[in-house]
């Protein structure tokens, strides 16, 4: 028996419990720093947004997973008004195989967060949710191009701890142009003595084409340096980790119980799809696949009945070992590499004998029989880490 997910045959015994994901793309300011595919839109294109996105979910109706995690994300998802994410919300249950007890995730930004709100998120069967703090302090929001403030920030965190969800989590900034190392940790200790239980801290990135971009290649802003960021990722170890807060991933930092089903999936070589424009998706075996990101487009396909798909690819056993490996580099379990042999019929031991016993001498990598693991300074190189291993003929 196999299922059939776009076009690809799914063997029997893969695992077909994935993960749904689901691209919002609509914010009400554009951040100066952000490459996501987002768009400032009226409630015409939202309107459109919203059927088109039902029509695209019917196209996978017969794709043969079933979803233990729904992840809405974007852009904004809160900026959907409530009887809009209502219908879309119901009609992705109508439409697909989603598990009543499915964890479901919603990305918020503090400015569209009241009690009221909150509340209905999660009456609307929200079980995590996931504030765009960004920064606790007004001068950092300030250099973010953010439109809330500090205050409406913690207020948005309390409203959400009240109305009972899971797992609140909320997203840090580091590494602004000039920040001390006492403003972050200040912020760090801020963060979790708000009460949440996830924390994720990405570090600024200046992505070229958007503004901090061109304002970094006009001389105008400087990125932090390499040293200054180590200290301030080693220091938010530091602090989460004497906070009870486990790194399980580079960037992400829970309580026991709340590490992201949903995020996990991505990081472990589970399936998901992707609905909306720029969403990727996986088969869980070798193809991937990902939608096209203007809007305009991605409706377009989906008006003229067929999938909005841009580009796939499949990938070999060995590009599947080399990437399990690399991902597995920048979560605190790490891999085990007689699984990954066995799993993908690859030599990985045998190849990368030596740079094991280095990056162990360096303390880079933890070691216990087969399963490798980086300790928190290989954690702060995951990028160059990943890179140093290699599989022969990948
Ligand atoms: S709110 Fe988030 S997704 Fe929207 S522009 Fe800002 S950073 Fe990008």
């Amino acid at each position: 028996m196999m299922a059939t997910m776009s076009g690809i045959d799914i063997p029997e015994g893969a695992s077909t419990r994935a993960g749904l994901y689901v691209h919002v793309p609509f914010c009400s300011s554009i951040c100066p720093y952000c490459d996501f595919a987002v768009t400032l839109a009226g409630e015409a294109r939202r309107a459109q947004w919203e059927r088109a996105l039902l029509d695209e979910a019917v196209m996978y109706a017969d794709c043969g997973f079933d979803f233990d995690t729904v992840y809405f994300g974007g852009g904004t998802p809160s900026a959907l008004k409530i009887d809009r994410l209502t219908r879309v919300v119901g009609g992705l249950r109508e439409k697909l195989q989603i598990d009543p007890e499915a964890q479901v995730f919603i990305e918020v930004n503090p400015e569209d967060v009241s009690p009221e709100t909150a509340r209905a998120w999660r009456d609307l069967g929200f079980s995590s949710v996931s504030v765009g703090v960004q920064a606790l302090n007004d001068v950092s929001l300030g250099i973010l191009g953010r439109r809330h403030t500090a205050e409406q920030a913690r207020r948005s965190v309390e409203s959400l701890l009240e109305a009972g969800f899971d797992t609140v989590s909320i997203d840090l900034i580091f590494g602004l142009p000039g920040q001390a190392r006492s403003d972050w940790e200040g912020q760090l200790r801020e963060g979790v003595g708000l009460g949440v239980q996830h924390l994720s801290c990405y570090q600024l990135t200046f992505h070229e084409g958007t503004v901090f971009g061109k304002r970094r290649e006009a001389g105008l802003m400087t990125e932090m340096g390499e040293a200054p960021q180590a200290e301030l990722f080693a220091i938010t170890h530091e602090v989460l980790g004497t906070r009870g807060f486990e790194g399980y991933e580079v960037s992400n930092f829970a309580l026991p119980g709340h590490r992201s089903t949903h995020n996990l999936k991505y990081w472990t070589g589970a399936p998901y799809l992707g609905l909306g424009p720029g969403a990727h998706s996986f088969d869980g075996v070798c193809k991937r696949w990902w939608n096209r990101s203007k809007v305009r487009l991605w409706q377009r396909d989906i008006d003229q009945g067929r999938r909005p798909v841009e580009g796939e690819e499949s990938l070999t056993d060995k590009q599947r070992a080399l990437e399990t490996l690399m991902l597995g580099m920048r979560t605190a379990d790490g891999v085990d590499l007689a699984w990954l042999e066995k799993r993908f019929q690859t030599d990985v031991i045998g190849p990368n004998a030596d740079t094991l016993r280095d990056l162990e001498a360096r303390g880079l990598i933890s070691r216990r029989a087969d399963r490798i693991a980086p300790t928190p300074a290989g954690m702060a190189v995951a990028d160059a880490l990943s890179r140093a291993f290699r599989i022969e003929g990948d």
